[in-house]
């Protein structure tokens, strides 16, 4: 369905954020599917809420100079977007990785305010980073950058104003050097941001919640087409944070994950994949996934990470990053009888990918509501911050199960309202923009 106000907004998006591409590709899937939303409610166009909705409350860009290991000053660029926080305070993560740049940052702070609608909790949406690259940088280098870059964030954040967590290159340990460079700027200890060390503020089931919730979501779309997960060949691509815990929940539902990636390339382990070795892998050693391939009997490592999505496999999850799997990976994957596809990652799949798994009738979970379940344990770790209590690991994770069936349940009843049953595409977006939408008007034009 076509709206004409969405054709007009998204017109104006791109000709006043030319560069931003990735900025245009989700706000292009966001408004294309709201159009029946705004048939069933013309006072959202009255008010003029797309383009009101399509504008950041806020950007800050700023320099961080930070010391190398040589003593050579080194120049990155920080960001954060504070996006829209009619539903609670700006909440989402800080990404370091070469490739981030403004648009970057747009479209993910974007997604998260629908995503963070979705979980039925008290957060706005925001997103930041730096075009900082982790890899290969000494301990000591990753703490001066963390200090410098919070030197300049730390007055733009705060327990109840903006609170942000990990995501690309930003785990524990970046969490815990900024939270420290935080506590010393603002002299108190906050909830300020989340994925935090369980013995200094964090939540347990943190670390899993992306990953656990991602499957947790992924059953219900597997029990609508009367599968489980027993025996089901499944493929994640990466091997950071919410890959290696869904395919650890995954394999303990009684999957058989049998390939995971980097950036350089992509393991097959047809015996099924060692979690527990991948895990030191990555999170001990820090070392590439080919590590893995040498330690491991049986299994193969194939360069060039894109290949993955040629393994046969009953399910997919793509756990990386934006746009790694395209029309061509579709086709492959639809070819060899792939059933189910949940996006681990936030906008893995192009538009065209999106399409063909539509057509072929492959059952496909978008990521602003399959991977919600780490915002959503962030704010519980937020609300045991502020009660100053520790849940234990069941209480989080069951909440985050009934969170996450609860996200389910919303995106398939607005997909049926809205006229097409099934498309959680629709369902998702459709549901997350009423319930910003509504608060943007009760809130008045501000
Ligand atoms: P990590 O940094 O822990 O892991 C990222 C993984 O993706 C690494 O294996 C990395 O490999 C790989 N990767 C990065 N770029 C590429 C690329 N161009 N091609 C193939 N692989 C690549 O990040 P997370 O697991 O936290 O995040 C992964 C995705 O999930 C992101 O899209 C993020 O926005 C999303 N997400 C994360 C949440 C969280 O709680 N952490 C919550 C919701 C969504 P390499 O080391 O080679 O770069």
């Amino acid at each position: 369905m076509h709206h004409p106000a969405v054709e007009q907004v998204i017109e104006e998006l791109k000709a006043r954020n030319p560069d931003e591409t990735e900025f245009h590709q989700a706000a292009h899937e966001v408004l294309s599917s709201v159009a029946a939303v705004l048939e069933k409610y013309p006072e959202f166009v009255e008010a003029r809420v797309l383009q009101r909705l399509i504008e950041p409350d806020r950007q800050i860009m700023f320099r961080v100079a930070w010391l190398d290991d040589s003593g050579v000053p080194q120049v990155n660029r920080g960001f954060r977007v504070q996006f829209n926080n009619v539903l609670g305070p700006y909440k989402g993560g800080l990404r370091f990785h070469s490739s981030v740049k403004l648009g970057t940052i747009k479209f993910l702070a974007f997604e998260q305010v629908f995503k963070n609608a979705l979980t039925g909790l008290p957060i706005g949406g925001g997103k930041g980073g730096s075009d900082f690259d982790p890899h290969g940088r000494s301990d000591n280098e990753i703490m001066r950058f963390c200090q410098s870059f919070m030197t300049e964030l730390y007055r733009h954040i705060g327990a109840d104003t903006d609170v942000p967590a990990g995501d690309i290159g930003v785990g524990e340990r970046e969490i815990g050097y900024l939270f420290g460079q935080y506590k010393r700027l603002a002299n108190v200890y906050s909830g300020v941001l989340t994925g935090k060390g369980p013995q200094w503020g964090g939540s347990l089931a943190r670390k899993q919640a992306t990953g656990y919730g991602l499957v947790y979501f992924t059953t219900r779309m597997l029990s609508a087409r009367r599968m489980d997960w027993r025996g089901l060949r499944t493929v994640i691509s990466g091997y950071g944070n919410v890959a290696i815990y869904a395919a650890e929940k995954a394999e303990r539902l009684g999957a058989q994950v049998v390939a995971m990636s980097d950036s350089g390339g992509y393991v097959y382990d047809p015996n099924g994949v060692d979690i527990a070795l991948m895990r030191s892998v990555k999170e001990e050693r820090r070392a590439r996934i080919d590590v893995y391939a040498a330690e491991r009997r049986g299994a193969e490592y194939h360069a060039g990470c894109s290949g993955i999505w040629g393994v046969p496999c009953d399910v997919a999850l793509p756990c990386a990053t934006q746009n790694e799997l395209d029309g061509e990976a579709a086709k492959s994957l639809i070819a060899n009888g792939c059933k189910v596809v949940a996006e681990g990652a936030n906008m893995p799949c192009t538009p065209e990918a999106v399409q063909a798994f539509q057509s072929a009738g492959v059952g496909f979970g978008p990521g602003k509501a399959a991977n919600a379940g780490g915002v959503a344990t962030s704010l519980l770790e937020m609300a045991q911050n502020s009660q100053r209590l520790h849940w234990t690991f069941d209480e989080v994770d069951n909440k985050l199960h009934s969170i996450m069936n609860g996200i389910y349940d919303q995106c398939s009843q607005a997909a049926e309202d809205f006229g097409e049953p099934g498309n959680l595409v629709l369902g998702a977006n459709a549901a997350g923009f009423v319930k910003v939408a509504r608060a943007m008007l009760a809130q008045g034009v501000v």
